[in-house]
């Protein structure tokens, strides 16, 4: 189906948010016809804001509806609703408020000022997140964490309990920790599962060092809310006591108040949208990505969910490769990796070698980075590449595009080490 592409409406600047001039409907919708966007996007978090802009980009018009100028919860100030729209604004038009689909070609704004207002789409794209944490966690969530932001903060308690052992978790109890908060840290299972091994040991070690307490294999059996206080009683009945409960992802994702169910979506069973590998929902046209088709731990993955969403909706096939999307870590040196893990390959009893070489050394007491380079012991083909050192994250982009090429690990050394000086040896 062809839909007509740049159809936009008269505009006036915004007041609503704080940033830059935004485009919003002239009339507010208080009668006027609706205005068509050949995409409409529901949420301003990293994958709302990615897919918005990839759809600008190839020159549709879009309309972001976003509950918060500031982006999503990791809340990075260079993709929120704000910088998005001031950067391409002949092409997305921010609708502040809340949205919710009505129809697959129709969608529903509720302003903050109270009146609602109508669009039409030629595609959705529903980018909502995980949502707000339930209940008892509700009450201790009022503050966008990220380490950046609280080492910023003033009024930050003294005592904080953070549940999860993600990446999310740790960033945050890095960044909680620096600011001089007693963090400690309640992980279900192992430190950062979804992680190389021996990157996860490192970033363990670096908390314990900036004085986390971290309790990996803890699950939390119950949770007292008192004055001022939660406590939390272990499942071996240790009880602990802090000013803040924080629950850093992955949560249950709660979406019912968008309007799929009535469309024909059923959550799946963590609340989550289900979508194909082209981020399409049961309901033709109607696209999601991020965290509310299913929690995830990395806003990159949000972002390359929200590329992929918004390429589908305009008639680009494209796939998402989740396994392509690198991790990265900002606790101590920085880790960073793609692709497969040792431990993963090794659980499914499959053959792999691994090449660690040194990276140079780094901070105080001069620690040595490494790289690990694990790849088919026959062909030699890259399976997957992992590092520590301030310069992790670029090692693991450049070998995302390595995987993605299939170059053996003795290929990507050539190249990327060579660009790369801070390699030393093999370990
Ligand atoms: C507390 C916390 C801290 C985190 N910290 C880190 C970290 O340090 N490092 C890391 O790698 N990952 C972190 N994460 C995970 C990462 O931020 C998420 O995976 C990522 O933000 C998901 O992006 P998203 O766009 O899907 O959702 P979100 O970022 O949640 O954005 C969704 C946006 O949509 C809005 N919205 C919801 N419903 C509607 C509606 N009906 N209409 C309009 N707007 C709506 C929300 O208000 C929100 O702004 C953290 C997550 C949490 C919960």
């Amino acid at each position: 189906m062809e839909y007509p592409i740049g159809a936009t409406g008269p505009c006036r600047e915004n007041v609503a948010f704080s940033g830059g001039p935004l485009r919003v409907c002239e009339d507010g919708g208080k009668g006027g016809a609706a205005m068509y966007y050949r995409l409409v996007v529901i949420g301003g978090g990293p994958a709302g804001c990615a897919a918005a802009v990839r759809a600008a980009r190839r020159g549709a018009t879009v309309a972001l509806v976003a509950r918060n100028a500031r982006g999503g919860v990791t809340g990075g100030r260079a993709w929120d609703p704000e910088s998005v729209a001031a950067a391409m604004p002949n092409r997305i038009t921010v609708y502040p408020g809340t949205g919710r689909l009505w129809d697959p070609d129709r969608v529903e704004v509720v302003h903050f000022e109270g009146y609602t207002e109508e669009l039409r789409a030629g595609n959705v794209v529903v980018a909502t997140g995980a949502g707000s944490p339930a209940d008892w966690r509700g009450t201790l969530h009022r503050w966008r964490y990220g380490p950046r932001r609280a080492a910023g903060k003033r009024d930050l308690p003294g005592v904080v309990l953070v549940l999860g052992g993600g990446i999310a978790a740790c960033e945050l109890a890095a960044g909680l920790a620096a600011a001089g908060v007693s963090v400690t840290l309640l992980a279900e299972g192992e430190l950062l599962p979804a992680v190389d091994r021996d990157a996860a040991e490192v970033v363990g070690r670096t908390l314990r060092r900036r004085g986390v307490t971290v309790r990996p294999q803890t699950r939390v059996r119950e949770v007292r809310e008192g004055t001022g206080k939660v406590t939390v009683v272990t499942s071996d009945g240790t009880e602990l006591t802090a000013d803040r409960l924080l629950e850093a992802p992955p949560r249950r994702v709660r979406c019912g108040h968008l309007g799929l169910e009535s469309l024909g979506v059923e959550p799946d069973e963590r609340g989550a949208v289900p979508v194909d590998d082209r981020m399409q929902t049961a309901i033709p046209g109607v696209y999601a990505a991020g965290d509310v088709t299913g929690p995830k731990d990395r806003p990159a993955l949000a972002r390359a969910e929200g590329i992929v969403a918004a390429e589908n909706a305009l008639g680009r096939p494209c796939r998402l490769e989740p396994e392509l999307v690198p991790y990265h870590i900002r606790v101590g040196p920085g880790a960073a990796g793609v692709g497969a893990r040792e431990h993963e390959l090794a659980a499914r009893g499959v053959p792999y070698r691994v090449v660690r070489l040194a990276l140079l050394p780094w901070g105080p007491g001069r620690r040595k980075g490494f790289l690990k380079l694990v790849s088919c012991p026959v062909s030699d083909r890259l399976y997957g590449v992992h590092a520590v050192g301030p310069k992790a994250g670029a090692w693991a982009e450049a070998a995302a595009l390595a995987l993605r090429t299939g170059l053996t690990s003795g290929e990507f050394l050539r190249y990327a080490g060579a660009a790369r000086p801070e390699v030393l040896a093999c370990q």
